[in-house]
């Protein structure tokens, strides 16, 4: 039953028009009672659906921001990322349960998606915080057949999707800047509203990669800053904060997926930011201006000369040293606030 809510919905979203029941029924092999109970469930969802006798049903206009497994694959156009979608209202981590898929033999490109994430990570053992009904939280799974020592770019592949998605989203009115901040964190107006986290894991001999995984927070439908926890209310926002405006996440998700399979067939090209290093550059925040190295060896200020081809972060010191900043230990901030 699933697949035929998807389906039928995913056909419904694409007509546009109105579609006849007994179209339904031939496209899917189902009873006339079938569509009916599809339609049903939908409208139960919170979908629009109009049905005219003699014409059939039509989606009314698009939901606000529902957020289920019929929603997200119902929308999907990608080849490989999201062609298999777990996804739960709630859960512990979306990357540990993309871990376990990759454990269990799924597919290159499976993606978990959660509604709440009760033990959300971020790098070294920081945690996530998500809300329900305001998160975008996804993890994808990916099986690379590259050196380990080309993943940890993986990080600022999806930093990059996720940052033009939400440029897609915003519109030219909202004159809202999407920034990333070295390595992977996006900024809306100067505040963090995604967070990211790549895992990986490698075969049994240690030789290879078994699988990798890139999870991503994004704050969407947050209403007010109160929402958010009195440590990070200062430094972070939502897609809702910064525009006024609901926004869906299954479509925000869409758009991220769809960059990513773009974006990571020009990673593959060369196996490094090199093709890629320009469209993440202009979206890098502070670039040519003071940054502030938060490395547990010892803090330092520097001018910011951009990334190299392995997406370390270039950075002038005062003696006029230049050093390579490696993602994994370091945190990174503008010289007098967050960014
Ligand atoms: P930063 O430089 O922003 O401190 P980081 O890149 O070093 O972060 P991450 O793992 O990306 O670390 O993020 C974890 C941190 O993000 C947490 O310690 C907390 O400060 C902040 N944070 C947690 N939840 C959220 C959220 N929903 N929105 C914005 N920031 C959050």
């Amino acid at each position: 039953m699933k697949t035929d809510k998807t389906d039928i919905l995913a056909l419904l979203r694409n007509s546009g028009d109105y579609v006849s029941g007994q179209q339904l029924c031939d496209r899917f092999g189902v009873t006339r009672t079938a569509v009916w109970k599809v339609i049903n469930q939908l409208k139960e969802e919170g979908y629009e659906i109009e049905s005219v006798s003699g014409r059939g049903y039509r989606l009314a206009e698009e939901p606000g921001d529902i957020l289920s497994e019929s929603e997200i694959v119902s929308r999907l156009h990608t080849k490989w990322a999201g062609r298999k979608v777990y996804y739960h209202d709630e859960t512990g981590s979306t990357n540990n349960d993309a871990k376990r898929c990759g454990e269990e033999g799924d597919p290159h490109g499976t993606v978990v998606v959660a509604d709440i994430q009760n033990a959300g990570k971020g790098r070294r053992g920081r945690g996530w915080q998500t809300l329900s009904g305001t998160a975008l939280a996804f993890t994808i799974l990916l099986r690379p057949e590259f050196a380990p020592d080309r993943a940890s770019m993986l990080t600022l592949v999806m930093a990059l999707s996720v940052a033009e998605a939400v440029e897609e989203v915003l519109t030219d009115a909202e004159e809202a800047v999407t920034t990333i901040k070295w390595p992977n964190d996006i900024v809306l107006n100067k505040k963090k509203i995604c967070g990211m986290l790549t895992e990986m894991t490698m075969t049994p001999e240690m030789d290879e990669i078994q699988y990798v995984v890139v999870g991503a927070g994004v704050n969407v439908n947050n209403a007010v800053p109160e929402e958010f926890q009195e440590e990070i209310r200062k430094t972070a926002t939502s897609l809702k904060i910064e525009t006024g405006r609901h926004i869906s996440r299954a479509g925000l998700l869409e758009k991220v997926l769809l960059r990513f399979e773009d974006n990571y067939a020009v990673f593959l090209e060369t196996l490094d930011m090199s093709r890629l290093r320009e469209a993440y550059e202009r979206h890098l925040q502070g670039i040519g201006g003071e940054v502030r190295v938060l490395d547990p060896a010892g803090e330092y200020t520097g001018i910011s000369h951009g990334i190299d081809d392995k997406g370390e972060l270039i950075v002038e010191r005062e003696n006029g040293e230049k050093v390579l900043v490696y993602a994994g230990e370091v945190s990174v901030r503008g010289l007098y606030g967050y960014v």
